[in-house]
């Protein structure tokens, strides 16, 4: 087990600089948040003892269950929420993850500056982005994604760029190239886009961040 989750983090990284090369971008290579949630702890352990240290959450309670730990042991993880946040744990999340990717609305934005005054921890965040327009999906309509900017910025908060996930039965290459000039109009510099199903394909795209759960751990098995 420990030897295969080392390949798959290598393979990631060897598709993602063929991608890159096929595609002639001279691209900085993405950084490649392990996305851990619901992953039995050992599969963690692994991916830690192969040097993986970005780690992607969506949870925040079942990030503290496992990460409060595991960062007192391993100094130099970072850990990033990805997911969903109600504005009751904008506290707990300030504490626990070091940057937020899921800011989708002005009253996060209002809790999570609060917080971070609070705790003074200016952690950099994202602008969580519903490429897709979907309904039940998280994330701002990218037509009030300029108001959204503009508000965080007032609040301090370090807005370092965009995140989307693109609707599953969609060619998600529209969702990207959406995303990059949404970023490029706000000049905004990172782009976190790319799954186990598409990373390299968000690599080749201009991807910084890119997100990889099941190909790095195998099936989530949700109990
Ligand atoms: C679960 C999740 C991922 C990882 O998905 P895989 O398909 O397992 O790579 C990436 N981003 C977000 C926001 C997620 O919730």
């Amino acid at each position: 087990m420990t030897h295969s989750i080392a390949d798959n983090i290598n393979t990631v990284h060897t598709e993602i600089a063929r991608m890159c090369d096929h595609a002639g971008v001279a691209t900085a290579t993405p950084r490649l948040l392990a996305v851990s949630k619901v992953q039995p702890k050992e599969r963690v352990i692994a991916a830690l003892e192969a040097g993986q240290r970005n780690f992607g959450e969506n949870r925040v309670q079942e990030a503290e269950e496992r990460w409060i730990e595991l960062k007192a042991q391993y100094l130099d993880i970072k850990l990033h929420l990805i997911g969903s946040l109600q504005t009751n744990k904008a506290a707990k999340a300030v504490e626990l993850f070091d940057e937020i990717q899921s800011v989708d609305r002005v009253k996060l934005a209002k809790a999570l500056a609060k917080e971070m005054t609070a705790q003074n921890r200016q952690l950099p965040v994202y602008l969580q982005v519903n490429t897709g327009a979907e309904e039940q999906k998280g994330g701002v309509m990218a037509s009030a994604l300029p108001e959204l900017l503009e508000a965080c910025q007032k609040l301090g908060l370090n807005v370092h760029g965009l995140m989307c996930i693109p609707p599953s039965d969609d060619d998600p290459s529209l969702h990207f190239a959406l995303l990059k000039k949404l970023a490029k109009q706000l000049n905004l510099k990172h782009l976190s886009m790319g799954m186990s199903n598409d990373y390299a394909l968000a690599a080749a795209m201009g991807a910084t961040d890119i997100r990889v759960g099941t190909a790095i751990f195998g099936d989530r098995k949700y109990s």
